[in-house]
């Protein structure tokens, strides 16, 4: 159930009030919202379903697939689905301090040290994605999202899909500065490779605040990766230069891999990977039956909002008012812990 209302130009939708534009891409507008309930800003991502074709209406479903089974601190976080006959609204974290692309483009490159810490969690939400079988094939500085503490989220799944290692993809996707040699070349692939690849073009971007490959049109871009040739500035150093040469290799089969990656002498540079959060059954996501957090079904009930459906919408992964409001106490409670 979906209620859109207008008042005084405040418009809602579910529980949901809308404040301002964030984000506009091909056939979707992302708003900043907030809940009603919760006082939790959130992103909706509003997709006018009139204006897609099978083909992207598709795509738009197995979008909401993948969030729906990604789970991680460093990938944006999908709270409810809602859906009317033209219309499909996605909630999911807000990530406050917007774009990468926009933050290098105001502070300039990052120092390495900074890079690096930006490209640890980043490589671990890519890894953690490819060991649920899923490539996202648009890994760019548009799509990776700062979050209030400055820490990685990624979003944009809406090139994302399921590979299986025997069926090669063969999509288009991404962007062209991002995209690697094979993909330019219409060849198939398996799927992690390309990922990998944008990944190369990522680090080079944080450390030098420009892209290794550009051109004035198409055509120059691609002759330029498929060269595989690209310049190293100056000031970056030889361990930083040696793991992107690795990641920005033309064959796919001699690309690093994450584990490569990871082990990398340029990665290992102080202390080497991020410290976990200590574990606190508390305040994970995904609870199994019979884990909720208490304190938030106390909290909810007080609210009026029934426990037992609550669980029950857990337990289904509804995807509704009842698991988002969850969620996001959650959320608010991790916070104030932290
Ligand atoms: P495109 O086709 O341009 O890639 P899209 O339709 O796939 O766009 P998204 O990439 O999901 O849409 O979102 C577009 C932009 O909206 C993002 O680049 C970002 O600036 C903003 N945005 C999206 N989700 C969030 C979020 N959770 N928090 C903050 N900003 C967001
Ligand atoms: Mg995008």
């Amino acid at each position: 159930m979906v209620m859109a209302e207008r008042s005084k130009a405040q418009v809602r939708v579910g529980f949901y009030e809308i404040e301002r534009t964030i984000g506009k891409g091909n056939f979707a507008v992302v708003k900043l919202a907030k809940h009603r309930i919760t006082k939790t800003e959130v992103a909706i991502k509003i997709i006018d379903k009139t204006r897609l074709d099978e083909a992207n209406l598709k795509k738009v479903y197995r979008e909401v697939t993948i969030m729906k089974l990604l789970n991680h601190q460093h990938i944006v976080k999908l709270y409810q689905v809602m859906e009317t006959k033209n219309m499909l609204y996605l909630v999911s974290e807000y990530a406050p301090n917007g774009e990468i692309f926009d933050y290098i483009a105001q502070h300039g490159r990052m120092t390495e040290p900074e890079a690096r810490k930006k490209f640890w969690q980043i490589i671990n939400a890519v890894d953690y994605c490819h060991k649920n079988r899923v490539v996202h094939r648009d890994l760019k500085a548009e799509n990776l999202l700062l979050d209030a503490n400055m820490n990685i989220k990624i979003a944009d799944f809406g090139f994302g899909n399921f590979f299986t290692g025997k069926e090669p993809l063969a999509t288009w996707c991404g962007s062209p500065p991002y995209a690697a040699p094979e993909v330019f070349e219409g060849k198939k692939y398996v799927g992690p490779q390309i990922d990998i690849w944008s990944l190369g073009v990522v680090l080079y971007v944080l450390v030098c605040g420009a892209l290794p490959f550009d051109g004035q049109n198409l055509q120059i871009l691609r002759f330029r990766v498929l060269s595989g040739r690209f310049r190293i500035p100056f000031f970056m150093s030889s361990e930083c230069e040696n793991l992107i040469r690795r990641m920005l290799v033309l064959e796919p089969g001699k690309r690093y891999t994450m584990e490569q990656i990871k082990n990398h002498q340029w990665m290992q540079m102080d202390g080497g990977a991020p410290k976990a959060a200590p574990p606190s059954p508390m305040m994970g996501y995904g609870p199994k039956v019979g884990e909720y957090n208490e304190q938030i079904l106390r909290l909810m009930q007080s609210l009026g909002i029934s426990q037992q459906k609550t669980m029950e919408a857990l337990k289904n992964d509804a995807y509704d008012h009842y698991t988002a409001i969850y969620y996001l106490l959650l959320e608010r409670l991790k916070q104030t812990s932290e």
